[in-house]
């Protein structure tokens, strides 16, 4: 078996990054597997590369060693496109140039990302310059037939990727979205169990059918309950979360810490969404 840590390099890693980490790290080696480091760095606006040479320290503080060389989704972007003009061979993608805006205005949904997208552009003529691609759902879906996956913790599911609406695959200023790319990464990592937080869940029903689509293997996916603050917030950055190299860098014990959250123990305000995972 083959799992990963996939980090996006757009700020520091805090306390949920580290419990993200050490799940993917110990399932892999209570069961003689693989653990492997995926640098998520396609978004060239937000990636640091300062933020990347923080993450390998901080996961050596931590006593998370990984298996071979960490990986760079930015290498892999052919890949993408590729994958993109396939689907768009199967007359599956179609351009949207859309707003947020107009999208909330238009929207009579709500989805796990916010307003679902009504399918406005679905069957306009629009200029595909400047365009993002959707996945039309409804026809992939029709096109895949019933799909299922399988979570450790949660059970046999239904792919349900239409709660999204249809999704952007490839965005203007990006060669591929979040879940195209990782997807597809997750295939070429031979990555046999998709481990990561709770946070997304639901976007595994669209990683499914991607993968029907593209004939790609199926992982089995674990996902684990985040840190959340007090008052129930997902612990974040953006709210003073301190970073791990916050931590590092004021002394503390990085394998301490590590093993303070294996056990469940958090730090004082912190608490698990749902009852701790513990690594098999
Ligand atoms: N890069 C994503 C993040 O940092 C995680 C992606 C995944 O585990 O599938 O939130």
């Amino acid at each position: 078996m083959r799992t990963r840590f996939a980090p996006s390099p757009n700020g520091p890693l805090h306390l949920g990054h580290a419990y993200a980490a050490i799940v993917a790290h110990d399932t892999a080696k209570a069961r003689d597997g693989e653990f492997i480091l995926r640098i998520e760095d396609i978004d060239g606006d937000r990636s640091r590369a300062q933020f990347v040479a923080e993450f390998l320290l901080d996961l050596a503080w931590l006593g998370l060693a990984w298996d071979g060389e960490a990986v760079f989704q930015s290498h892999r972007l052919a890949s993408f496109s590729e994958a993109g003009e396939r689907l768009n061979a199967m007359g599956l993608l179609y351009p949207c140039t859309c707003t947020r805006a107009e999208i909330a205005a238009a929207a009579t949904q709500f989805g796990p990302d916010g307003p679902v997208y009504p399918g406005t552009c679905r069957h306009r003529e629009i200029d595909p310059r400047n365009a993002a691609w959707r996945l039309d759902v409804g026809k992939a879906m029709a096109l895949a037939g019933p799909l299922e996956w399988l979570d450790e913790n949660a059970g046999l599911k239904t792919a349900t990727p239409q709660i999204f609406g249809d999704v952007v695959l490839l965005r203007k200023d990006l060669p591929a979205s979040y879940h195209l790319a990782a997807t597809l990464d997750d295939a070429t990592d031979g990555i046999t169990l998709v481990t990561r937080g709770m946070d997304l869940f639901p976007a595994s029903h669209v990683h499914r059918l991607l993968q029907a689509l593209l004939d790609l293997p199926v992982p089995t996916w674990l996902h684990h309950p985040l840190l959340i603050e007090a008052d129930g917030r997902k612990l974040a950055k953006r709210r003073g979360a301190p970073s791990l190299a916050d931590r590092r860098r004021a002394g503390e014990d990085g394998h301490a810490i590590a093993e303070a959250l294996r056990n469940g123990v958090l730090p004082a305000g912190l608490s698990f969404s749902q009852g701790v995972h513990h690594a098999p």
